[in-house]
């Protein structure tokens, strides 16, 4: 098993970085709920930057977590992207399609050591955190980091081992963010006890495989980067570019999610609904493009797209 150094990867395979690769963007909306205000935003700012690049645009849909999809939200995200004009290139990408990719991604990280079978339990994460004077901590604390290999016929969990060098993502919107994984979360998840791949891990090898080189997201998930970087390092892949949006929050700063219920974006009249998302986005369209076709407004979007003026802001109300 590796000791958790980056000292221990160098003159592993790397690419050149993202900047000198052809622009190629993504959507990769989890199934959980209808596309939106919230999530409109996210798909429109990076279709809008990969476009006004000249580059390509991907749908993936990140369908791997069976118990938190709902039936049909597939279908509705893909349907409200096509009315507001956000499309595609090639087939959308259904990533539950994908685990063979996903598993190998796995192999390769125990293969190499920077993975290990877990037999914790949050009951045992919490007794150990307490025992280490930690009592509020969920992070991991390492317990099987040094399991014989033999673990594995016990257990489905496997987890990445981190490292205590602070990993740096560096964002075109948002300050320098920093993380020292081992601290916090800890050596992350991988594969989970249901046996279904960890989101950190699926994004990471489906990124890299489909030759993405600009993750433009919500802020929210800037606190999954530095895992998705560390992987990306591990599996000597490039770092794509980020740029990590501002999220709507609702009047009492909840996040509009779909976990909190967030109604769908109506399609009824997307140049209107269109129009506010540009203004959300820090662009000023022109008062009479409001209600226009989206075609219309994101032609004009596309001539004047400006993300720098979300520099540094994490949060947008409701309009
Ligand atoms: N599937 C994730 C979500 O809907 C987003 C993945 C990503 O953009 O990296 O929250």
């Amino acid at each position: 098993m590796g000791t958790g150094t980056t000292a221990d990867l160098q003159g592993g395979p790397r690419e050149p970085p993202a900047p000198t690769r052809p622009y190629r963007g993504r959507f990769a909306p989890s199934p959980t709920g209808p596309l939106h205000f919230g999530s409109l935003l996210a798909a429109a700012g990076s279709w809008l930057d990969a476009r006004a690049a000249r580059g390509e645009w991907l749908l993936r849909i990140e369908d791997i977590d069976p118990p938190r999809e709902v039936p049909g939200a597939a279908e509705d995200i893909i349907r409200a992207l096509d009315a507001f004009g956000l499309w595609w290139d090639g087939d959308v990408v259904f990533q539950s399609r994908r685990s063979e990719a996903h598993v190998a991604g796995l192999q390769r990280l125990l293969d190499l050591g920077w993975a290990y079978p877990c037999l914790c339990t949050r009951k045992s994460i919490a007794a150990a955190n307490r025992r280490r004077d930690r009592p509020d901590d969920t992070s991991y604390p390492g317990t099987c980091r040094s399991l014989p290999p033999s673990a594995a016929k016990r257990t489905r969990v496997v987890r990445a081992l981190t490292t205590s060098e602070p990993i740096e993502i560096k964002d075109r919107l948002q300050d320098g963010f920093t993380q020292v994984l081992e601290m916090d979360p800890g050596d992350f998840v991988l594969r989970r006890r249901d046996g279904l791949i960890a989101y950190q891990l699926a994004v990471v090898v489906d990124d890299y495989e489909q030759g993405v080189t600009d993750v433009v997201r919500g802020v929210d998930l800037l606190d999954s980067t530095p895992r998705q970087r560390w992987l990306q390092t591990l599996l000597g892949y490039p770092e794509p570019r980020y740029m990590h949006l501002p999220v709507i929050v609702q009047p009492d700063g909840a996040k509009l999610s779909k976990q909190t219920g967030a109604r769908a974006v109506a399609t009824s009249d997307p140049g209107t609904t269109a129009w506010q998302a540009l203004k959300c986005l820090g662009q000023e369209p022109p008062a009479e493009l409001r209600g226009a076709a989206p075609v219309e407004l994101w032609d004009w979007a596309l001539a004047h797209w400006s993300p720098q003026h979300l520099a540094g802001i994490r949060n947008i109300q409701m309009p």
